[in-house]
C-alpha cells in the first residue's frame, strides 16, 4: 500500500475559486496530524507576461503585486492555519516555478484548480496539464467553475 501525503503544495491565483481547492487539499490530510501543506502564488513578471521588454521601471509595481499577493495569500491561510513560512509568493512563469518549489520542498502532491474548456481556449491548454510533465510527484487537478479574481 502507497503512504498517504504528507507534503502537499496548493497552487491558487488568489481568485475566489482559491477556498474550493484548499478545502479540497486540506481534505486530503484530514486525519493526518503531520502532514503540511503549503501554498504557492506566482506572479509572473511583467517583461515575461507582454512579451517585450516593458519601457519603464516596473520593480516598485512588481513589489506592489507581491505584498498584495501575499496579503491575500495570508487571508486565506490563516483558515487553515498555515503558517506564514509555508506561503510562497514567486515571480516568475507559472507552471515552471511551481513545479521547481515543488521540487524544493520535497512535496508529494501538487494540487491545482482546473477550468473546463472549450472552443480556442482547449489549444491553449490548462494550468495543471502544463504541470504534469515536469512534476517529479502527483498532481491533483480540482475542477473548479471560473469566478472573479481578489488580485493580480
Ligand atoms: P486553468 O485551468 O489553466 O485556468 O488553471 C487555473 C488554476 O491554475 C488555478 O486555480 C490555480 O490552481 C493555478 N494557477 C493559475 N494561475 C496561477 C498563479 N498565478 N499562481 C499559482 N497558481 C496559479
Amino acid at each position: 500500500m502507497t503512504a498517504p501525503y504528507q507534503r502537499i503544495l496548493v497552487a491558487i491565483d488568489c481568485s475566489d475559486e482559491s477556498a474550493d481547492i484548499l478545502c479540497r487539499a486540506a481534505g486530503v490530510l484530514e486525519g493526518n496530524a503531520t502532514g503540511e501543506l503549503h501554498l504557492i502564488h506566482v506572479i509572473e513578471p511583467l517583461a515575461l507576461a507582454y512579451g517585450a521588454d516593458v519601457p519603464m521601471d516596473v520593480t516598485d509595481l512588481q513589489s506592489g503585486l507581491v505584498k498584495q499577493a501575499r496579503e491575500t495569500a495570508l487571508e486565506y491561510a490563516r483558515q487553515y492555519q498555515i503558517g506564514e513560512d509555508r506561503i510562497h509568493v514567486e515571480l516568475g512563469s507559472i507552471e515552471k516555478t511551481i513545479v521547481d518549489k515543488a521540487d524544493a520542498l520535497g512535496v508529494d502532491l501538487i494540487v491545482v484548480g482546473s477550468h473546463t474548456r472549450s472552443g480556442l481556449a482547449l489549444l491553449l491548454g490548462s494550468t495543471a496539464r502544463g504541470l504534469v510533465p515536469g512534476a517529479h510527484c502527483d498532481v491533483l487537478a480540482v475542477k473548479v467553475q471560473r469566478k472573479d479574481k481578489k488580485s493580480d
